[in-house]
């Protein structure tokens, strides 16, 4: 059983030698438990805050052991009445091979209903991320203008679409030529930006001549302050992520936009996904039915081998996803 642990706490960018690979045997299980085998992990950007050593919302990572994170995987053996061996679940696992639960802290997926690793994604906790923020903090309205950064990722493609399906002029902000023309051609954003190569400031003025109602922010930094100089009275700034400032040593310094806030009357709110818990099942009962019908689509960068798992969360911070990023562990 093969197993990713956190060796050393990342200072800036994290690095291969954070992490390491290790074997032992294959757990086994007790009472009540069930043994479930690793096909996919979900990679994701929270969890370079939990490398950190300091608690926030969820414990930290602590050095020498295993990481966990959000897993899809099959159930191979079951001492536990509620599932059986070939079910498919998702739950927060180990970066392993294999995991054992007690059934608590997992779900059952219906590989009928959709792909099993959108159990993880469009129709797992980025989705509900997406739709939850997006909803009850944005508010989006049919026509009003909705800027979302971190554009083409696994939450942000997902917030552009229930926008445009909310009837909003939807503007994406992503850093590559590639993720541009997928957001614009095949999620049909109205307008995207490339924040490496764009004048920001210029082409958020040519976008958003109406102003901007509604910032869906995944990244913080100079991309945030740019989108809240064109808030419109009343906006809702939707605080989901700020990744640019996750692998920052000092803290950043930037303008300070309260008067923003007063001027405008806007609302600026941050969030968790956890926040919605009681409310998790209509989340993926309304995503799956978009998904199905085909009006939300989702992209996956997939890349093979737990062994990989390190590099796959490193190239996160590189941009180097369109979509949700996957290891696949193991075959369906
Ligand atoms: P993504 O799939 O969006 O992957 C991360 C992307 O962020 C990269 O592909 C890259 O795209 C972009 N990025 C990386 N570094 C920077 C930077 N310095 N400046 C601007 N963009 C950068 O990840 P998720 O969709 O899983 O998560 C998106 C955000 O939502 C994250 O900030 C995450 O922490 C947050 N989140 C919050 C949750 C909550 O409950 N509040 C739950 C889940 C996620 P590019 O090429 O465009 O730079």
């Amino acid at each position: 059983n093969r197993s990713i642990l956190l060796v050393s706490r990342p200072e800036g960018m994290p690095k291969p030698e954070n992490f390491k690979l290790t074997t032992a045997a294959v757990p086994e299980i007790g009472t009540g438990e069930v043994l479930i085998r690793t096909i996919y992990l979900s990679v994701d950007p929270y969890m370079r805050g939990r490398m950190r050593g300091v608690k926030t919302y969820v414990d930290p990572f602590e050095l020498g052991e295993v990481l966990t994170g959000g897993v899809i995987g099959k159930v191979i053996e079951s001492n536990h009445e509620d599932f059986q061996p070939g079910d498919i679940v998702e739950g927060r696992l180990n970066w392993a091979d294999h995991s054992v639960s007690d059934g608590a802290n997992i779900r059952k997926i219906d590989p009928d209903l959709a792909p099993i690793s959108t159990g993880i994604g469009v129709v797992g906790m980025p989705g509900l991320t997406a739709y939850f923020g997006l909803l009850d903090i944005g508010k989006p309205k049919k026509g009003e203008t909705v800027v979302v950064s971190g554009a083409a990722g696994a939450v942000g493609s997902t917030v552009g679409q229930i926008a445009k399906i909310k009837g909003c002029h939807v503007v994406g902000i992503a850093g590559t030529e590639e993720k541009c023309a997928y957001l614009k051609d095949e999620l049909a954003f109205d307008h995207v930006i490339n924040y490496k190569t764009d004048d920001i400031r210029k082409k958020l003025k040519e976008y958003c001549p109406d102003g901007v109602d509604v910032y869906f922010d995944n990244v913080g930094g100079h991309i945030s302050d740019e989108v809240l100089w064109r808030i419109n009275y009343q906006a809702r700034i939707v605080v989901c992520g700020q990744i640019s400032a996750y692998n920052l040593q000092s803290a950043d310094k930037g303008p300070r936009i309260q008067g923003q806030l007063i001027q405008k009357s806007a609302l600026m709110k941050g969030f968790i996904v956890g926040d919605y818990m009681d409310q998790h099942n209509e989340g993926y009962e309304q995503l799956g039915k978009w998904v199905s019908e085909g009006s939300i689509k989702y992209r996956e960068n997939i890349i093979e081998g737990l062994e990989n798992a390190p590099d796959a969360f490193i190239g996160l911070f590189r941009g180097d996803n369109l979509g949700k990023q996957l290891v696949r562990v193991s075959e369906e």
